[in-house]
């Protein structure tokens, strides 16, 4: 790996990116927000001769504090006396321009469009969301002010955060595909892991992340509404960077614990595809015959998953949601290959290690002292 060298640059200033190719950071940008959430990839690092100088702008900054939904003043603050099912509803021209929003700056050309679900399967994830852990849900109750349901949202969830007067987080609002209910929960992650690593003849790959007779559409939507929810939390109490600042930084203890810049980890230097690892591309950045040796160096970090490989911030989602998923909710991560010498486990519950304890205690201690 090409590493960059530092010249009269702090260390919060500097996003050393010599590594990656800005065409690959650029359309891995668009497919990795499309599909989860914030879009915090990097984009337009200029590079000077043998040294980076540059700081990598954040495209955040022209949302949040921006667009009407970041804005806390043009939301109706009844929101609060509604039930969490009330908040479960189609999504609104607000709700729209924040996507359009994101579509415009990731050159997308889908258009969202409001969806309505069936009684079945709204009350399918509303029994969902009410099995949560305790403080997880009155987190989502008391600083969640709606799940829009949409069609086309060219992903599966996202989430944003509205801002007060004083460019303070307030709270956040998120976006749920209704796509998402056609597939069960181990399909839909597994087909997710399957845009990372293209299909192969004589190999078959999967995730498991519940239990065959759990295994439901409304469970996998959990799943992702706590990564969304985990971007959110990041916000509110303030343990990522702010999705407002204008420069991608690492101002945050959580973040320094993987991550020597926005988009540089600890680990690059013995796993280099790690800055590849971007999902949503067509075609796959790999085949499936090198997922074996990618999960073998994942295996030596401290990030719970191949998607925290993407940048800090999804670190923080997918450490945030596995932490429930997994030590509060008790349910399975595992990662099988199965090929002509059988089935191998590639992982399995990584956030259980003793190498993430310091994230899982983080976790465990926004839930101990509230939120915000
Ligand atoms: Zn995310």
């Amino acid at each position: 790996m090409k590493q960059c060298t530092k010249k009269n640059v702090s260390e919060d200033d500097l996003l050393c990116s010599c590594n990656l190719d800005p065409e690959i950071r650029k359309s891995s940008m668009r497919f990795s927000f499309k599909v989860w959430s914030m879009a915090l990839a990097v984009s337009g690092i200029l590079l000077t001769q043998a040294w980076c100088t540059a700081k990598a702008p954040n495209p955040g900054a022209q949302v949040f504090g921006k667009i009407p939904a970041t804005l806390a003043k043009n939301w109706d603050t009844s929101w609060r006396e509604t039930s969490l099912s009330e908040r479960i509803r189609p999504i609104d021209p607000i709700g729209i321009a924040y996507v359009a929003k994101w579509n415009e700056l990731d050159g997308f050309d889908e258009k969202p469009q409001p969806a309505e679900l069936t009684p079945e399967r709204r009350a399918a994830l509303i029994k969902e969301l009410e099995n949560l852990p305790p403080y997880v849900k009155k987190f989502l109750e008391g600083n969640i002010a709606a799940i829009f349901t949409t069609r086309e949202l060219g992903g599966s969830a996202m989430a944003g955060v509205a801002y007060n007067d004083s460019m303070q987080p307030e709270f956040g609002f998120l976006f749920l595909d209704t796509e998402m209910f056609e597939t069960p929960a181990n399909e839909w992650i597994t087909a997710k892991e399957q845009t990372l690593f293209a299909p192969e003849a004589g190999k078959t790959f999967s995730i498991q992340i519940e239990e065959p007779g759990s295994n439901t559409s409304a469970a996998g939507m959990r799943f992702i509404l706590l990564h969304e929810l985990g971007h959110v939390a990041s916000q509110l109490s303030h343990t990522m960077p702010p999705f407002t600042e204008e420069h991608l930084s690492l101002n945050s203890h959580f973040a320094k614990l993987s991550w020597t810049t926005p988009v540089v980890t600890r680990f690059d230097a013995e796993f280099p595809e790690r800055g590849r690892v971007k999902f949503y591309r067509r075609p796959p950045p790999f085949p499936m015959s090198a997922a074996k040796d990618i999960y073998a160096k994942l295996a030596k970090t401290d990030l719970p998953t191949l998607y925290a490989c993407v940048d800090p911030h999804e670190d923080f989602a997918e450490t945030f949601a596995l932490y429930i998923h997994t030590v509060l909710m008790k349910k399975p991560y595992t990662v099988r290959l199965i090929d002509s010498s059988g089935e191998q486990v590639l992982a399995r519950d990584r956030i259980l290690l003793q190498a993430l304890q310091k994230k899982r205690e983080t976790i465990q201690g926004l839930l101990n002292n509230g939120w915000n």
